[in-house]
């Protein structure tokens, strides 16, 4: 009986040890959260971007200075994407918001909203000195009015919304200005790099030609003298005539890729590829490796376009 009952003793002896180590460290825990709830974080600028590719131009300007939140997630599109309740948290702690600026509907249906959530933030705009561009319509002579917001996917036009970035983090951020100078000039560069690789890749390219399902490619095709066909106009699924009417297109002009975006759905670029004896090919215009994917993306049209 002593010895079951000393083994009891212990035994609930450690349970109340246990017991009082998690409670102990669960004191700690919170005590810790408490003091310092993002303790590493509580320097960096708050910035907020719309889409993936700004958060590749805002890290490398802004370094470990900053700390970076998209409002449009990967796989979502930022003509349709709708915020959640949660990412206005995000804003309401937000220095900066760096806008595409271009008439992305994400933009323009929500910035008002999202700006009422953060009366202090101060808002920069991406696209100040790009040029916009008509959206490339059915006819690729002819053209609709309705201005392309896809802005980022030339490096030229990069490189402004890198600069962009640079003043506006500065501007909100002036005794960090230096730091993020050198690093907007180190990360041009790299853009400098990239455009004169798709340039140069793309210099012997005869077919000049490439057909696309949504119209993101349009500053990429004007850069380097090429020529975007899309499938989806005006974000509406090709008609059965429109289908028929690109095939023709396809066929006449020796097409044998079709290239489609991860966001959407690639059913016509199928239809397209297979009446052509083609294949679809994934391009993203969304990643956000920016670099990375447009070498991605010249090294899936140089087979394409030979
Ligand atoms: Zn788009």
């Amino acid at each position: 009986m002593l010895l079951v009952g000393e083994m009891m003793a212990r035994t609930w002896g450690r349970k109340i040890m246990i017991m009082l180590a998690v409670v102990s460290a669960a004191g700690l825990m919170f005590a810790v959260a408490a003091c310092a709830p993002e303790s590493e974080d509580d320097n960096r600028l708050g910035v907020v971007v719309t889409i993936l590719p700004q958060v590749e131009f805002v890290e490398n300007v802004g370094g470990d200075r900053v700390k970076v939140t998209v409002m449009v997630p990967p796989g979502a599109s930022p003509h349709t994407y709708e915020p959640k309740p949660a990412q206005l948290k995000a804003l309401a702690e937000a220095t900066l918001y760096a806008k595409v600026g271009s008439g992305v509907e994400f933009e323009l249906v929500w910035m008002e909203k999202l700006l009422a959530t953060s009366k202090e933030m101060v808002v920069m705009d991406c696209s100040k000195g790009v040029e916009l561009q008509e959206m490339v319509a059915e006819d690729e002579d002819e053209h609709h009015g309705a201005m392309d917001p896809h802005i980022w996917l030339s490096p030229a036009n990069a490189r402004i919304m890198v600069r962009n970035i640079c003043d506006g983090l500065a501007e909100v951020d002036p005794d960090n200005r230096h730091y993020y100078e050198q690093n907007r000039d180190a990360y041009l560069q790299q853009l400098a790099e990239i455009d004169r690789e798709i340039r140069d890749g793309l210099a012997a390219v005869k077919n000049r030609r490439f057909m696309v399902y949504h119209p993101a490619f349009g500053y990429f095709a004007r850069e380097y003298n090429l020529i975007m066909i899309p499938l989806e106009i005006e974000g509406k699924e090709p008609t059965a005539a429109g289908l028929t009417q690109l095939i023709e297109q396809a066929k006449a002009h020796d097409i044998r890729v079709i290239f489609a975006e991860p966001q959407f759905d690639p059913k016509s670029a199928e239809v397209v590829a297979e009446a052509i004896g083609g294949e679809v090919v994934l391009i993203d215009p969304l990643a956000r490796d920016y670099t990375g994917n447009l070498r991605l993306i010249l090294s899936q049209m140089l087979p394409a376009m030979e």
